[in-house]
């Protein structure tokens, strides 16, 4: 989809640095936000997991991101390396974009109360939840007031969607997480904000059981009638890491074609 989107280039970042975890391949949603920072002259470094190593890498060199930095959020050792490396090249820091989530795909299905094992649900909030606080505390003191820090979660936090399951809980407890960080770094003047975006084809999304009908049966639903375009998603990023999002923070920003505001479809004219 990414392909086909032109992002308009412009000035919005220049001479922005800009931390991208979480592209996997073209279809991430990260992929999008980072072509669209690119487009606005920010100065790009992803983190990757190494299985990933070999679709991230052609995508960086397309858009000329030198930084290129192994990162596992389970690890101590590799996070503290990675964001050692981000100090040691750039010294300061004006974005942070966190599009990182994980959950054994065999309890993204069926039952939440009976197929979520304590493993995973520890799991699922260690890489979907956590790892959002604590790359926020390694950024932190690499950003002076005006740098932005954005998350990417989804519906199923605030509403009961099929197969969701334990990532529902995880996304609530990110969500809960933005407004704690936000607390803490508003201060500093660091702006920290979600983005709660509608289904979109992506690698994540095909690990949940009926994902394809998340997306189908949320065209019919949304008052726009179609899916939701990582452009826009993208859009709300920049909006939120430039100067264009200033005096927000702390806020869970839905970008879903309107799904989220309906409570029930559309239904025939009984007369
Ligand atoms: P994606 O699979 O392209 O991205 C997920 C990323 O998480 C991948 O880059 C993967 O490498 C990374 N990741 C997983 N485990 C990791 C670990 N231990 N250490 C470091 N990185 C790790 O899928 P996506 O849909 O672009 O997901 C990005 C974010 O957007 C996620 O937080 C997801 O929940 C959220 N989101 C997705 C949708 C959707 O419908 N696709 C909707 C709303 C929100």
């Amino acid at each position: 989809m990414s392909d086909e989107t032109h992002f308009p280039e412009g000035t919005l970042m220049k001479g922005r640095k800009v931390v991208v975890m979480g592209v996997a391949n073209k279809n991430s949603i990260a992929w999008a936000i980072a072509q669209q920072l690119a487009a606005q002259g920010a100065e790009l470094a992803f983190t990757y997991i190494e299985a990933m190593e070999k679709r991230v890498r052609p995508l960086a060199d397309e858009l000329g991101v030198k930084l290129m930095i192994h990162a596992d959020v389970t690890s101590d050792e590799s996070m503290e390396a990675a964001f050692g490396t981000i100090k040691d090249e750039w010294g300061e820091l004006h974005g942070l974009v966190h599009a990182i989530a994980f959950s054994d795909k065999d309890e993204l299905k069926g039952s939440f109360v009976e197929n979520t094992s304590r493993e995973n649900f520890a799991r699922s909030m260690d890489i979907s939840a956590f790892s959002f606080v604590d790359a926020a505390r390694r950024a932190a003191p690499m950003m002076a007031p005006g740098g932005s820090m954005v998350t990417l979660t989804y519906l199923g936090s605030e509403r009961v969607i099929p197969s969701y399951n334990v990532m529902g809980v995880a996304k609530a407890a990110l969500e809960a997480s933005t407004r704690y960080i936000a607390r803490d770094l508003g201060p500093k003047g660091i702006r920290v904000n979600a983005i709660s975006a509608g289904a979109i084809k992506t690698l994540s999304l095909g690990g949940i059981t009926g994902g394809r009908s998340l997306l189908s049966e949320g065209r019919k639903w949304a008052p726009l009638r179609e899916d939701t375009d990582p452009a826009g998603v993208a859009g709300c990023a920049l909006y939120l890491l430039s100067d264009l999002g200033k005096s927000i923070t702390g806020e869970n920003l839905h970008v879903d074609a309107g799904f989220h505001i309906v409570g029930f479809p559309d239904v025939e004219d009984e007369g």
